[in-house]
């Protein structure tokens, strides 16, 4: 409730000499205030914003707006309560005796506007109950107490919103009880442990923080690598930052976009063949479960490692294959790509036998999950290869915790660095820059 500027309120005479407590309309407003259109407009504005006006659309044509205004009763009323309710620093109420105090008065005002209700004396030891969960929070609910049947809409309408502020069954955010329940939660909790929890720095008034909140550090860097500056607006498609991720939200500029950096961005893109893309509701998901490994090691073994995950992977695992492959495969006239690998391997002089290489090598049903390509290095001593390891198949568990993940990941990287003689690197969900 702000105070009115003097023309402002007289003005606001003005009008309820004409219309008191009945609803008028703009032009109405217009032919009474003596103004022009637009100093009208900013007058009603002015009263509205300041808790003298109400506006709400015309139910008799909804694009236009009725007004009314505030009785001076009512606003004397509110400004009494203001300069009692003037923060006193040296007031030593709890905030519980607070709660009590409001709710009192309050409640005596709903009594006498709307008739004998069934509404507790007191909150806060109720409060106290349930934070100390002895009894349940139901029991803080006023809104069902009451039987709103007896009164017309509008009544209702007001009964209700004036009982959310003080209603601690819901999880309004408007409603004091639920600030001294979480009080005294935190209290509990305190007594519990140790925590240091700056409450300064989270809670909020009306809306407003109650100190100036802590900068994220270098929020002008890619929030995707936080290497390189900002430079470009990326989908999700590209960023795999859907809407209600942190990083979103924390980095978000226009509605379904955050600005990342020329490299996230091409990598992004280039990277579209190889990630996951799936579509939960509204939001596109994107997951990175590709592995990029570079390596000198020569392009035959390589291709053969490519042709065993491609085909070797699906079909039988012929017995005892590990002991005796290349005679095997000689006999059945049948290529054994596991064979073929190990031996290709050999002749670039690596050792490894099936027993080497454990999550992948180890169960061939899985090993069909992942897939892959070479690419063409520009590094005459390198080869690239990219291949899709998409985690949840290959452990069976498509509810992978992240710890179980970031394990998984690093043993299916550990097996091919084994596969290349462990000369390669290594890159995981991320193109190496
Ligand atoms: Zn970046």
């Amino acid at each position: 409730m702000k105070t009115l500027p003097k023309w402002a309120a007289t003005k606001y005479q003005r009008l309820w000499q004409t219309y008191a407590n009945q609803a008028f309309t703009f032009s109405r407003a217009h032919e009474v205030m003596g103004l022009g259109e637009s100093q009208t407009k900013n007058v009603l504005v002015i009263m509205e914003s300041s808790g003298y006006l109400l506006s709400e659309p015309d139910p008799l044509d909804l694009r236009s707006r009725q007004y009314r205004l505030i009785p001076p009763e009512a606003i004397q009323w509110a400004e009494k309560l203001e300069r009692e309710l003037e923060r006193q620093p040296e007031t030593d109420k709890s905030l519980a005796a607070i709660l009590n105090e409001l709710w009192a008065r309050v409640r005596e005002q709903i009594l006498e506007e709307f008739g004998p209700l069934d509404l507790p004396e007191t909150l806060a030891a109720q409060v106290s109950e349930v934070a100390a969960q002895t009894a349940k929070r139901d029991t803080l609910g006023l809104i069902e107490r009451v039987d709103f049947g007896k009164f017309d809409k509008a009544e209702a309408d007001e009964l209700k919103e004036l009982l959310k502020l003080f209603d601690g069954k819901l999880n309004s955010y408007r409603s004091v009880t639920n600030v001294l329940l979480e009080y005294f939660k935190m209290q509990r909790d305190l007594e519990a442990g140790e925590f240091d929890a700056a409450v300064a720095e989270i809670a909020l008034l009306d809306g407003q923080p109650l100190v100036e909140p802590k900068r994220e550090k270098n929020t002008s860097l890619c929030p995707i690598c936080r290497r390189f500056p900002q430079s470009i607006n990326a989908q999700a498609m590209i960023t795999g930052n859907p809407k209600m991720d942190s990083v979103f939200q924390l980095y978000r500029g226009t509605r379904s976009q955050i600005k990342i950096c020329s490299f996230c961005f091409l990598s992004g893109y280039a990277d579209l063949p190889l990630a996951r893309i799936s579509k939960d509701g509204q939001s596109i998901n994107k997951q990175r479960d590709y592995l990029f490994i570079e390596t000198p090691i020569a392009k035959g073994s390589l291709e053969s490692l490519l042709a065993y995950l491609r085909e070797g992977a699906i079909g039988e695992l012929p017995v005892q294959e590990s002991e005796a492959p290349a005679a095997e495969s000689a006999e059945t006239g049948e290529t054994d790509l596991l064979a073929q690998l190990i031996e290709d391997l050999q002749k670039d002089g690596i050792a490894v036998t099936p027993n080497d290489l454990p999550i992948l090598f180890g169960s061939r049903e899985r090993l069909s999950h992942v897939s892959g390509f070479l690419l063409n290095s520009l590094n005459a001593l390198s080869n690239l290869v990219v291949l899709r390891v998409p985690l949840e198949r290959l452990s069976g568990d498509e509810k992978l915790s992240g710890a179980a993940r970031q394990e998984l990941a690093k043993a299916a990287m550990y097996d091919f660095w084994r596969i290349t003689s462990e000369t390669a690197t290594l890159h995981y969900g991320s193109m190496p820059a």
